[in-house]
């Protein structure tokens, strides 16, 4: 099998339909761009929305026809076992191409590979394992159960961040529930997506099952969310496009699983362990720029230990290192693109001018902050403290590399803090005290919380959000279920006359 995609091909084939590689009908391309030091990084297809339609066409025969819907659960499950297994063998190559779209540092790519390989192998393992049940009517004449099915023709639209990884968490449960599914990687960051295709290609996964789009999401994305012959649409992206996408899908009444990002508080009680709190604190806020749905980016201190937390967590902050995917040195790599760069830029600036005191970073990199930074786009680790309740910088995601600091005296102050937000994502608590981690931990309307950690998630564990975060859950046994349907069978197994309309008899 051919790479489909390099820098030299003047028309690219990277749309994947029914089993084979195609270009855009239209002809149009996109390059991709190394965010960290404006490369060409290769050469995809721009797919239309007719190209969308056709991979509807596709997927949906692939599905009434059975040829993944009707395989055994076991068989199914097994597949993803050799996926898990080929993309371990195959880990540097996508790795490196993930580096290469995102910019992100290598050892970063390889943690996320590993990720990946453990979504697939859980739901691989998983796939069998729940028949239905029977249900008990209290007769012994019926017979009642309920059977999980697939839910039919999927549309799946990720982000830029983490893009394979993102689009493992649907992929895999829905290849495990049976369905076939349109892949639509952001626009940004299409490479690793395109590899793994070829791996469902190079493992016979049928014609027509898994089918792949590269293009923008107005133009071939939008028919995912409109078309009738999707039945459920699963989005993880910012969250006035998710808004449109539930809006698309209620037309046709789709099912649909929303993951919109977060504005994640980290509350650190002042019995909480200093050190590894402020540590944390940077990981929260700063791992991959900041540009992850639960990066912990409203620091919420109790006032007793704020002035001393601050000093110390700027004096870090102002210590990480810059740079591309293969700087040994680096430590977080740049934003996805200019435009994005510009709109954290005027997050924090929006931010001082609404009253934030500016403490460290604050704008893009120069040359005078390392060798290169300037081709890339790379932004300075910013902490803005003294912020307002309901300003524009404790409101509004930034996906950048900042955080903001916010005090408080009681917890109950804290926890209504940490609940004063739309979103629902995720949050952390520290503090050595038990009762107080536990309470919190009850109390934060958010979908996942962490006591005295930040960031670890589980495949085994669902993950979603309260609030305007979004809408189901991926991973875990629920990240199954939303590609599959309940359906009740009820058996009569001595039918007889009901006398319910008694003058037919
Ligand atoms: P960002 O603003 O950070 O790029 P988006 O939420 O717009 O994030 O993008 C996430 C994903 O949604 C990308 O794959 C993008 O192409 C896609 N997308 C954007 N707009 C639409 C839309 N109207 N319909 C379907 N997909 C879309």
């Amino acid at each position: 099998m051919t790479i489909p995609t390099n820098t030299e091909h003047s028309e690219p084939r990277t749309l994947f339909i029914g089993g084979g590689w195609q270009s855009a009908s239209s002809g149009a391309i996109r390059k991709i761009i190394s965010p960290a030091d404006g490369r060409l990084t290769s050469t995809v297809s721009e797919a239309s929305a007719d190209d969308t339609v056709r991979a509807i066409s596709a997927a949906r025969a692939s599905f009434d026809a059975g040829v993944w819907s009707a395989v055994p659960a076991k068989d199914r499950g097994d597949f993803l076992l050799r996926v898990a297994r080929r993309l371990q063998e195959r880990r540097e190559e996508f790795a490196r191409m993930e580096s290469a779209d995102t910019g992100k540092r290598i050892i970063e790519s390889r943690l996320d590979m590993n990720d990946v390989i453990s979504c697939f192998t859980y739901y691989g393992h998983l796939a069998d394992q729940n028949p239905g049940r029977i249900v008990d009517a209290g007769d012994g004449t019926i017979n009642s159960r309920i059977v999980y099915e697939p839910t039919g023709v999927c549309g799946l639209i990720t982000p830029w961040n983490y893009p394979l990884l993102q689009a493992s968490w649907k992929m895999a449960p829905a290849l495990a529930a049976g369905c076939s599914f349109i892949l639509k990687p952001a626009e940004l960051t299409p490479s690793t997506s395109i590899l793994m295709m070829d791996v469902f290609d190079e493992l016979g996964l049928p014609p027509g099952v898994a089918n792949l789009i590269t293009g923008t999401g107005t133009e071939s994305g939008a028919p995912l969310s409109l078309h009738p012959d999707i039945d459920l649409i699963s989005f993880t992206g910012g969250l006035v496009t998710g808004r449109i996408i539930a809006a698309n899908a209620a037309q046709t009444v789709k099912k649909v699983t929303l993951e919109l990002g977060g504005k994640n508080p980290n509350v650190i009680f002042a019995d909480a362990d200093f050190y590894a709190a402020v540590d944390n604190a940077l990981n929260g806020a700063f791992v991959h720029a900041g540009q992850v749905c639960s990066a912990g980016a409203r620091l919420i201190v109790h006032e007793s230990i704020a002035e001393e937390f601050v000093d110390e967590l700027v004096r870090r902050a102002e210590g990480i290192r810059l740079g591309g995917p293969y700087d040994e040195d680096a430590e977080i790599g740049p934003l996805i693109s200019a435009d994005h760069l510009a709109k954290v830029d005027a997050y924090v600036k929006q931010g001082i001018a609404e009253g934030a005191r500016l403490r460290t970073g604050g704008r893009a990199a120069t040359e005078e902050d390392g060798t290169g930074l300037s081709n890339g786009h790379f932004y300075l680790p910013t902490v803005l403290d003294r912020v307002e309740r309901g300003t524009t910088a404790v409101v509004k995601e930034a996906f950048g590399p900042t955080v903001t600091v916010e005090t408080f005296a009681t917890e109950d102050e804290a926890v209504e803090i940490a609940n004063d937000t739309i979103y629902g994502l995720a949050g952390a608590v520290w503090t050595k005290d038990a009762g107080t981690a536990q309470r919190v931990a009850g109390r934060l309307r958010h979908g996942t919380i962490w006591i005295n950690d930040f960031h670890p998630y589980l495949p085994q564990a669902e993950w979603g959000g309260f609030g305007q975060s979004g809408v189901g859950r991926e991973l875990g046994t629920t990240g199954l279920a939303e590609y599959q349907e309940a359906k009740h069978i009820y058996q009569n197994t001595e039918p007889s006359v009901t006398g319910w309309f008694a003058n037919r008899t």
